[in-house]
């Protein structure tokens, strides 16, 4: 379920030379060709035994537009095409998560209430934080100016995917000298696991029990960091820090949260990540195409689980959470 795609209005906002300065340019011209294209992907699911995929708008996508206006219209633009070349060329096969423009959280709302109740849409997926005015600026999940947003998902009922971004431009110091730690291999999962904490510590899950958010990544480092963020909040610190949070952050990670396997295809990580938070909130995915839905399938097919563990994470979880 973190599964990507692109539209040709996205690949024009998003020059992605950057990328492939980091990634290796044959590798990114190899991701964007299959971003676009939904029958090479069914070829790809058919050939590794996966069934359904439910795709979204590739990070940063509608989360980097610097334009309000601008970015509504990706959003709309984005969900329209979601349903129209990918749903319904392949109905049941493909699914898909709704864009939002967090740039106007009232707009975001609207829009996400459209993508579920008229397309179809599982819930949303959230590239990071978002661009207000300029590229230098980010407002994150947990900033009070997103109250319609969760408002609407709380009623609506649907997930929302907290997916990764790279860090705002003013803050890649720590990486200066390594621009490839910048992206996925490292910078990703720093950034992402912090907002997730931001959203723990924010009192969001107090006022909204019943969010449920989807890290990617085997939970971007959480499930083997958050003994020791617990242990220096609440017990050294005597709770200086702990912001709005009610509750331990150990309880939020297990009832708020749901983790996949992207791009994480490891056994002793998966075996951290179950005990953390418990095999019914662990579910398989690819990132597909920044992954090969192949050594994704390989793995998870031969790494030592029961057969009952591996029926949960590799579908079971995602029906009960889906409804599909
Ligand atoms: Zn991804």
């Amino acid at each position: 379920m973190e599964e990507h795609l692109s539209t040709p209005r996205n690949n024009e906002l998003w020059d992605a030379a950057g990328e492939a300065v980091r990634n290796g340019r044959a590798y990114m011209a190899d991701v964007e060709a299959k971003l676009v294209d939904a029958e090479q992907r069914i070829a790809l699911m058919d050939r590794s035994g996966i069934a359904t995929t439910i795709v979204s708008l590739t990070s940063p996508g509608v989360q980097g537009v610097s334009d309000s206006r601008q970015a509504v219209e990706l959003a709309r633009e984005s969900n329209d095409a979601a349903r129209r070349d990918f749903v319904d060329a392949y109905p049941g096969r493909l699914e898909f998560f709704a864009a939002v423009a967090l740039q106007d959280p009232q707009a975001a709302a609207d829009e996400l209430e459209r993508a579920v109740r008229e397309l179809g849409a599982k819930g949303a997926l959230v590239n990071g934080y978002t661009n207000i005015g300029d590229q230098d600026t980010g407002r994150y999940l947990d900033h009070p100016d997103n109250a319609p947003f969760w408002t609407k998902v709380a009623e609506l009922d649907v997930p929302v995917y907290l997916h990764p971004r790279e860090p705002l431009p003013s803050q890649r110091r720590l990486y200066e000298g390594y621009e490839s730690l910048v992206g996925s291999a490292w910078g990703f999962g720093h950034e992402t696991a912090t907002h997730a904490v931001r959203l723990m510590l924010s009192g969001l899950f107090d006022a909204r029990p019943d969010l449920k958010i989807i890290l990617g990544h085997l939970g971007e480092g959480l499930p083997f960091l958050l003994p020791r963020l617990e242990h220096r909040l609440y017990k050294q610190r005597e709770g200086i820090g702990l912001g709005a949070a009610q509750r331990r952050v150990s309880e939020y990670f297990n009832d708020n949260f749901l983790v996949t396997t992207s791009g994480h295809f490891h056994t002793r990580s998966l075996d951290n990540t179950i005990s953390a938070i418990g095999v019914d909130r662990v579910m398989f995915s690819v990132d597909y195409p920044y992954e090969s839905m192949n050594e994704a399938v390989d793995w998870f097919t031969t790494c030592p689980l029961s057969n009952n563990d591996r029926a949960k994470i590799g579908g079971d979880n995602a029906k009960r959470l889906f409804g599909l």
